[in-house]
């Protein structure tokens, strides 16, 4: 953190953005610790600090199991201890909420930021009041947040994640491990050293997946990360990652035992896949729209 504010000057950085848990780097926690540590060198540079909550519950599960000092905490008191160190924090309740739609943006002290934000819910959301949402969707929210905190429903989800991992590291499919929240990391550089990263080597994979079994996975490597803005030319993500994200309460251990017999089966003939090219490409966010196909 110190070392990033030195290479690009603290006059070129808005905000110290936390993510909990980080979802581009496998679902892993962050600890206490870190987020204190960060929060002090931020403020102390007079940045301020917020945090990405869409994973909090998972996160604060991660430093009671984890973390010396917090196994006897509760997951709420946890959870406020991290929101302690921050000035701010956005939330999308897909995910820690246990909801179908929604979110909130929460502000401490900062009454122009609140102003600002407050303004441009209107035109891009809704009235203050209620964001766009309906209010059955508020009052799920409401209860999601509560539930969301329960330590053996959490235990229960985490779990879930971990037994996928476990069947495919014994079968010897590279993972990211130990696993963390949400998801199970395939690590595709490993699976397809024969296909280039600007041939996308984990969307072969996650293609593979879906066909064999109907199993949607999604590629976070070099086809997510983009070209570089200046030359155009594609950059190389340092991992090739396949994700298994797993929903909230839909799916039992017998689901994953399915979705690991798929994965274990490309597995083993990973080496003859072939990478992919664009057939179409947006210029913004390409992985969600682009068109792709096998390479010749
Ligand atoms: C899912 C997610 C988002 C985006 O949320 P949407 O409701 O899908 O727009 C933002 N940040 C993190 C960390 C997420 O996991």
């Amino acid at each position: 953190m110190e070392a990033f504010i030195s290479e690009h000057g603290v006059e070129n950085i808005s905000a110290l953005i936390i993510t909990v848990t980080c979802n581009s780097s496998g679902g892993q926690p962050i600890s206490m610790e870190n987020i204190k540590g960060a929060s002090e060198i931020a403020h102390r540079h007079g940045l301020s600090v917020w945090i990405d909550a869409a994973r909090y519950a998972e996160n604060a599960y991660f430093i009671k199991t984890r973390e010396k000092g917090y196994e006897d905490k509760s997951v709420l008191e946890i959870a406020q201890e991290m929101f302690s160190y921050a000035d701010g924090m956005m939330m999308s309740a897909k995910k820690d909420g246990i909801v179908n739609m929604g979110g909130l943006i929460a502000i401490k002290d900062d009454e122009d930021f609140y102003n600002i934000c407050r303004s441009t819910v209107v035109p891009m959301e809704g009235f203050p009041t209620y964001g766009g949402l309906a209010g059955r969707d508020m009052q799920a929210l409401a209860v999601g947040l509560e539930e969301g905190l329960d330590y053996s429903y959490l235990d229960y989800r985490i779990s879930q994640v971990k037994y996928l991992g476990d069947r495919l590291r014994e079968a010897g499919v590279p993972i990211q491990y130990p696993t963390g929240g949400h998801a199970v990391f395939v690590d595709c550089k490993k699976l397809c050293p024969q296909i280039p990263y600007y041939e996308f080597p984990a969307q072969a994979v996650c293609n593979a997946v879906y066909i064999e079994s109907g199993v949607r996975p999604v590629e976070i490597g070099s086809f997510l990360l983009g070209r570089d803005d200046e030359t155009g030319e594609p950059l190389e993500s340092p991992l090739e990652l396949m994700r298994l994200t797993i929903p909230r309460r839909v799916y039992t251990n017998d689901h994953m035992d399915y979705v690991a017999d798929a994965v274990i089966k490309v597995a083993e003939y990973a080496k003859t896949l072939k990478g992919f090219e664009f057939d179409y490409e947006p210029k913004v966010l390409r992985h969600f729209t682009a068109k792709l196909k096998p390479v010749k």
